[in-house]
């Protein structure tokens, strides 16, 4: 049977590492060849090495969301060998100093943080809109349960601002895009266990019993946990559904 993905080409940034990992490959078993966009081009090469084994098509190319001509020059090198019809907006980074913390710090983190989660979508998409025009592609944007605020979630001001931005973007864009017949949506993921948090559940278990406490699946979520509402969001059969957030976070938000 065809995969779902069948003849699509998908770009995923951040696919070196945790949730874009889990797409990419997700992506690849359903057809689809898929270019991995990652500021760390050995942890991007990791993922192609994963898929390839399975039988599956990726490459990869290093890049920093953060640098506008670079997206742009890799949109251009992406166009010499076919347009991509699947952009996964998934690169972030998170901190979690108190804004009544250390002044340098937090000021820091929010430079850093708004560059890549917010400014870095801005900059992959407007580079690779062309190519999604001329496809009728799809975008998937990573949000949060941090593009909402719970008082029992661990908040912080930046990485917060930063996923409301991801949110308030899909909703825009869609807004824009559907007469062009691009379809963008987000994915909100409760707490997954991957390299962005493996040092505040480390250091910080009562957190991640105090998230526990609040979500009704009762565990922390994986990466493949993210992977089917992705593929989800990328193929027909969702044909019908732009400009919404899909909640992938054992019922956190819910309830
Ligand atoms: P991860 O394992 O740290 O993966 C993030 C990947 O993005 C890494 O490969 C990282 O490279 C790369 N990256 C960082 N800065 C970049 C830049 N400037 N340009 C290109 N690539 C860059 O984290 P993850 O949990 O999979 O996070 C993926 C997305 O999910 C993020 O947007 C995050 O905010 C979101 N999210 C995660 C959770 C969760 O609980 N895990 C929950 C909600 C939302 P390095 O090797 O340099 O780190």
């Amino acid at each position: 049977m065809a995969g779902l993905l069948e003849g699509h080409i998908a770009a995923v940034t951040g696919g070196g590492s945790g949730i874009g990992q889990g797409i990419c490959q997700a992506y690849a078993r359903e057809g689809a060849r898929v270019i991995i966009l990652d500021i760390n081009i050995d942890a991007a090469k990791e993922t192609v090495s994963l898929i390839v084994a399975t039988g599956g098509s990726a490459s990869a190319m290093k890049l920093d969301v953060t640098d506008r001509q670079a997206c742009k020059a890799v949109a251009t090198e992406i166009a010499t060998k076919g347009n991509i019809s699947i952009l996964v907006n998934n690169a972030g980074i998170n901190r979690r100093n108190p804004m009544t913390g250390d002044a340098v710090a937090v000021s820091k983190d929010w430079d850093d943080i708004l560059s890549i989660n917010l400014d870095g979508m801005f900059n992959v998409t407007h580079a690779l809109l062309d190519q999604l025009r001329a496809t009728k592609g799809r975008i998937v944007n990573i949000g949060s349960i941090q593009s909402f605020v719970h008082v029992s979630w661990p908040n912080s001001a930046a990485y917060t601002t930063s996923k409301h931005g991801v949110l308030g973007f899909t909703r825009a864009l869609a807004a824009e895009l559907g007469k062009d017949g691009v379809r963008v949506n987000a994915i909100g993921p409760g707490l997954i266990e991957t390299r962005i948090n493996a040092e505040a559940r480390a250091k910080n278990p009562e957190m991640v019993a105090m998230v526990m406490r609040h979500t009704p699946l009762n565990r922390p979520g994986k990466p493949e946990d993210i992977a089917g509402p992705a593929v989800f969001l990328a193929s027909d059969m969702s044909a019908y559904v732009t400009g919404c957030i899909v909640m992938v976070d054992g019922g956190f938000r819910t309830v």
